[in-house]
């Protein structure tokens, strides 16, 4: 992508023309060296947590190219710690919050001789300790 692109494209998305609008257009206009790079692409990068759009864009470099992708990023908005916002992903955190919180709470229950996980995890929030 030159810089023309880039201002027509930064252009584009401050006239509320969204991103997967634009992405179209340019699929259409995708030259046949474009198509195939993407191409490409796809054939030795998409995996389960990778993924390569048909009307992805295409920058020219010095010995290659780079292709717009998507990364897939585990945890979805219902594994969020319920204290900060941090998406959970799987063996870190516990019982609704992140690693960092459930190891506070951890560490208040013992300094605190709290062997109940609920008790101590509502006596961590009732005495404010909630800020990392
Ligand atoms: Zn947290």
């Amino acid at each position: 992508m030159n810089q023309w692109q880039e201002n027509t494209i930064r252009d584009l998305l401050a006239s509320g023309i969204t991103l997967p609008e634009i992405a179209m257009v340019a699929a259409q206009s995708q030259s046949e060296r474009e198509r195939n790079i993407v191409a490409a692409a796809y054939d030795i990068h998409a995996s389960d947590v990778l993924e390569v759009d048909s009307e992805a864009f295409v920058s020219m470099g010095e010995d290659g190219a780079w292709v717009s992708a998507w990364v897939y990023v585990e945890g979805d908005s219902n594994d969020e710690c319920d204290w900060c916002g941090e998406l959970v992903s799987d063996g870190e955190g516990y019982d609704g919050l992140c690693g960092t919180h459930a190891d506070k709470v951890e560490t208040y229950m013992e300094s605190h001789n709290i062997t109940d996980w609920e008790t101590g995890r509502r006596a961590f929030r009732d005495n404010g300790n909630l800020a990392i």
